[in-house]
């Protein structure tokens, strides 16, 4: 908060027009706004109050409409002096008339009228037209000591009993990521169920948590139940793993001896190869929550929105820390950084606040990125500093299917592992992925179970095998240009 506040005067005091917060948190900004003091003129105006004084709440004009607002501050003189802080306006501001009467009164304060404009909106919307005059501000996650003064407060004035000040700490870190609306929200729904605060609500709080990144919309918060043993192959990768996971978990330790914070890891190559599934059984290792980020959720049809958005998911995956983020299909995320047109600029510039970020990162974020094709990545982004290393993951070999084959048969038909010939399997499945192998097995076990036979052969997956096409068959060119590449950008072979 504190952060914000300091923010804003700054922006204030430089003479930037318009402010553009983005929160869902009204009753909250409003206090700093009041702590503020910024401008002794300081009217609102909203949806269902009108034009109004901030700080009293009396109405300026009666039934004033948005635009009629507008209009009444339209001059130099009626501005001056004055702090307007607009709420609900995000319908209006789509509005090409209105955003042409907001674009003069930013012009008015460019050229000298001593005022401000302050959106407050759980939204972003921003027109082209005044794209040069806003500013978005965040409003900052709360840290682990705001929170649990949050809950203090919350308990003490709900007429909730104390609670010991370790149980208040650790619901304090379970809360990380979350406003204060919807802190005080899971508080009173943990209480009102049970009578009272207890160890079992953190559970509940984990699901609400849950479901509430959900609904932000921009980071998945994924169920992980896959353990190491459950990659066949790519033990160069799994190593790496664990030896980063080690240092993760005792970060503080490692950096007091001079071990840099692990940054993250790019794993690049064939579909269907285990990739995604190395991302998740990173967060197994790390002891952490797998955050998945969609990049297709990130882009917004506003100017502004995309980069805004690439920015609350990093402050929300801080926030939560220590986590995993996972950014999957990194190459659909970065394709068409430094081409021409207004998307490429956007992603240009997106991809920008990322490298960044991943260079000066010093929380315990640690990045999993997956692509399916590196040559569409901008060749900054495979530079050593970004990454701490870069693994391509191939077909496997003969030693890894049969790995792979034991752990999806295990996984089904434990009982008929042993008189299945995994050699055959093998010699059968040249340039077949992971997820091929994984097919094969589970339409054979599909296929004995309808045929209402007891038990899984050898034969019976020779059968299944023999009925589909391996990935390396469908995609014979590029699996070969694409081991090229990446040999000759140095990548690690996630294989031994
Ligand atoms: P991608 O490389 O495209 O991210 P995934 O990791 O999602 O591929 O793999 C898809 C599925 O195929 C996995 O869920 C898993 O069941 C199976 N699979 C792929 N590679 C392996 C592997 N090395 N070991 C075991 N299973 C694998």
């Amino acid at each position: 908060m504190q952060l914000l506040k300091n923010r804003l005067i700054r922006y204030l005091d430089a003479g930037f027009p318009i402010l553009y917060v983005n929160t869902f948190e009204e009753e909250k900004m409003d206090r700093l706004l009041r702590s503020l003091h910024y401008k002794e003129e300081m009217y609102e105006w909203n949806e269902s109050q009108g034009y109004i004084d901030f700080y009293t709440g009396t109405p300026i004009v009666e039934d004033c409409s948005f635009e009629m607002m507008l209009d009444l501050n339209k001059s130099v003189d009626l501005l001056d002096g004055k702090m307007l802080v607009l709420k609900d306006v995000t319908p209006y501001l789509e509005d090409a008339r209105i955003a042409a009467k907001i674009k003069g009164l930013a012009r008015q304060i460019h050229a000298g009228a001593d005022a401000a404009i302050l959106i407050v909106s759980e939204s972003i919307v921003i027109p082209r037209k005044l794209e040069k005059y806003i500013t978005i501000l965040e409003m900052d996650y709360l840290s682990v000591e705001e929170i649990a003064e949050v809950i203090e407060e919350f308990i003490a004035s709900s007429g909730i009993p104390p609670v010991s000040r370790d149980f208040l700490d650790e619901m304090a870190m379970a809360f990380k990521g979350l406003t204060e609306f919807e802190i005080c929200n899971l508080i009173a729904l943990a209480y009102a169920s049970s009578g009272k605060l207890a160890r079992k609500d953190l559970k509940l709080i984990f699901e609400q948590k849950q479901q509430m990144i959900r609904k932000a919309g921009i980071l998945e918060m994924v169920d992980v139940k896959e353990t190491i043993e459950d990659i066949g192959g790519l033990d160069n990768l799994k190593e790496w793993l664990i030896r980063k996971a080690r240092v993760f978990k005792n970060m503080n330790k490692a950096r007091r001896f001079g071990v840099d914070v692990p940054k993250g890891v790019l794993v690049a190559g064939m579909p269907g190869c285990g990739k995604s599934l190395s991302a998740k059984v990173a967060s197994g290792l790390f002891e952490v929550p797998l955050l998945r980020l969609d990049m297709g959720r990130i882009m917004g049809k506003y100017v502004g929105e995309s980069e805004c958005n690439l920015r609350k998911a990093i402050a929300l995956a801080e926030a939560i820390s220590p986590c995993i983020l996972w950014i999957d299909e990194l190459e659909k995320a970065f394709a068409g950084v430094g081409g021409d047109g207004g998307g490429a600029e956007v992603m240009t510039r997106l991809f920008g606040n990322f490298l960044t970020w991943m260079q000066e990162k010093t929380s315990a974020t640690f990045v999993v990125a997956t692509a399916n094709n590196i040559t569409k990545l901008p060749p900054e982004l495979l530079r050593k500093g970004r990454f701490d290393e870069l693994f391509y993951v191939g077909l496997p070999d003969e030693k890894e299917r049969a790995g792979i084959f034991d752990i999806h048969i295990r996984k089904r038909r434990p009982a008929d592992l042993k008189n299945i010939d995994i050699g055959k399997l093998v010699n059968l499945t040249k340039g077949y992925s992971g997820a091929d192998i994984e097919g094969v097995v589970k339409d054979a076990v599909e296929t004995v179970f309808t045929d209402e036979k007891d038990f899984v052969t050898t034969n019976d997956i020779v059968r299944a095998i023999e009925n589909t096409h391996s990935l390396s068959e469908l995609m014979k060119d590029s699996v070969e240009n694409m081991q090229k590449e990446y040999k000759e950008r140095k990548f690690k072979n996630a294989s031994k």
